[in-house]
């Protein structure tokens, strides 16, 4: 079982909606489990997808999840940032991207890596 943690800034929802869709043969595999934060959840548990809901970013999904990244419990991250805007938890998203890094999980922050990177789980 791999697990994936799925997070979209605001302004990059629609990517992560079109990404997800794009890619549902994987991801409706019966050995991928979907985590992601709280909004982008909703809206992927609305393209008809499984996933566990953790807090919003910014009340501390982001920590959440890099909570399950420390623990070695999640096998790929799938972060769409959106770069031009500004976010009050900061801090979190520094911190899950540091332990991605500390525990060497693969990190996609735009859809051209992603789309290489969720090859690697066929
Ligand atoms: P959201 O959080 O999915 O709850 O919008 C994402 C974020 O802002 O980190």
């Amino acid at each position: 079982m791999k697990t994936i943690a799925i997070i979209a800034h605001d302004g990059k929802k629609p990517e992560m909606v079109q990404f997800l869709n794009e890619h549902r043969e994987i991801l409706d595999s019966a050995n991928v489990q979907i985590i992601a934060t709280g909004t982008t959840g909703s809206k992927t548990e609305a393209a008809g997808y499984k996933v566990e809901k953790l807090l919003s970013g910014p009340l501390g999904g982001d920590a959440q999840i890099a909570a399950r990244i420390a623990e070695a419990k999640v096998d790929m991250v799938i972060f769409f940032r959106d770069p031009l805007d500004k976010h009050p938890h900061e801090p979190d998203i520094f911190m899950l991207m540091r332990l991605c890094d500390v525990q060497n999980v693969p990190l996609a922050t735009n859809p051209a890596t992603a789309r290489l990177l969720i090859k690697g789980l066929i």
